[in-house]
């Protein structure tokens, strides 16, 4: 089998970045699973479908969402990506953007639309795998599977310092009050919940550094 590692978590837990640099060291290809809900999100909004709660609710709307899915024209290259040939890297990174692929993800028919796609990224010589449901669900025979953690303050305060660097202006308050309703819907959802796999080593960044971060996940990787 083509070996995949997964490192799940909840938000802002520092997941991509731990994923790319691991990708990087080993060489190995990269699949950032949050980008396909949040371009699918994007995607229903430029359909016009809308991504609202109760809507999603609607069982016609849910296939709907289901068969966009499905067709997402999508390419990635490194960390850019586009949809229907238009650039939508910078879009994908909002709150905003993230809020609705939270939404959406929790739709069964998007889930199952995106399995196939998931699957397409474990080529030679191996993938670095990153979401919420890479262990569980999408890659269950992974020989590392890491659930990476740190508390909610931790998490909010990087996502601060993220998006302030970038120019973008934040509120640590609102930052910190949409991550927890965030991780309470991912945590919560009947399809594919945001939880360790029963094999997964745990790894509390709250304390740690980058580098610390990916010299643990090597040594699980190479012991
Ligand atoms: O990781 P990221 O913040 O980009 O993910 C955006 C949202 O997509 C998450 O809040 C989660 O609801 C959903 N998601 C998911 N399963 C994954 C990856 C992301 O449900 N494997």
């Amino acid at each position: 089998r083509i070996p995949v590692i997964c490192i799940d978590g909840p938000t802002a837990s520092g997941k991509g970045t731990l994923a790319a640099e691991v990708a990087q060291r080993l060489g190995y290809h990269l699949l950032d699973s949050g980008a396909l809900y949040r371009l699918v999100g994007l995607a229903a909004g430029k359909a016009g479908l809308s991504t609202a709660e109760d809507d999603l609710r609607q069982p016609d709307q849910a296939q709907r969402l289901g068969t966009l899915a499905a067709g997402l024209q999508v390419r990635f290259d490194g960390p850019r990506i586009w949809l229907d040939s238009v650039e939508v890297s910078d879009a994908l990174r909002s709150e905003v953007a993230g809020m609705a692929a939270s939404r959406v993800s929790a739709v069964p028919e998007v889930r199952a639309a995106l399995l196939t796609l998931q699957h397409g990224f474990r080529r030679l010589p191996g993938l670095v795998a990153d979401g919420r449901d890479m262990g569980t669900v999408i890659f269950p025979d992974a020989p590392l599977k890491v659930y990476l953690t740190a508390s909610a303050e931790q998490r909010a305060q990087r996502r601060y310092k993220q998006l302030i660097s970038k120019g973008i202006a934040a509120n640590i308050d609102s930052l910190l009050a949409d991550l927890e309703k965030r991780d309470h819907r991912d945590s919560s959802r009947a399809h594919a919940p945001l939880k360790p796999a029963e094999d997964a080593l745990q790894l509390d960044n709250s304390g740690l550094d980058v580098e610390q971060s990916v010299q643990q996940v090597l040594n699980w990787w190479q012991g």
